[in-house]
């Protein structure tokens, strides 16, 4: 599938050709922190499938808890999160992070990762109280 995207202030855009199908949730406590949110969504595509159209990301290295390295790229003015690849020679896979694509209501998670870390509300969401916009 093909997609495009952008950060929130526009500086970086890029284009991808994904596998929806590979689309995932992911718990993990590094994803919280980095978002500042509950999880994060990701959708995959390999390095040479990714083009960027402008901008240059900064690169965060992270530390995963299986000892691998983890480069974050993320806006260095607005810092919306773009993708995270893996550290090291040969060819690599993007997880682009879904809310920096355009065609993001057209993507659906098909599993969720790290699910021992997941908030425990996350399954009650549906009953809480919703308003189209800011209540
Ligand atoms: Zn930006
Ligand atoms: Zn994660």
């Amino acid at each position: 599938m093909k997609i495009d995207g952008r950060c929130h202030c526009g500086y970086i855009t890029f284009e991808a050709e994904i596998e929806p199908d590979k689309t995932l949730i992911c718990h993990c406590t590094d994803c919280q922190t980095l978002s500042g949110s509950a999880f994060r969504v990701h959708a995959f595509t390999r390095q040479d499938a990714f083009r960027l159209l402008s901008g240059e990301p900064k690169i965060y290295v992270k530390t995963a808890e299986s000892g691998n390295r983890r480069p974050q790229a993320f806006c260095p003015d607005c810092g919306a999160h773009i993708y995270a690849t893996r550290a090291g020679a040969g060819p690599k896979v993007y997880a682009i992070r879904v809310g920096s694509i355009r065609q993001r209501n057209e993507i659906a998670p098909q599993l969720q990762k790290w699910a021992r870390s997941a908030q425990p509300w996350i399954t009650d969401i549906e009953a809480m109280r919703k308003f189209d916009k800011e209540p």
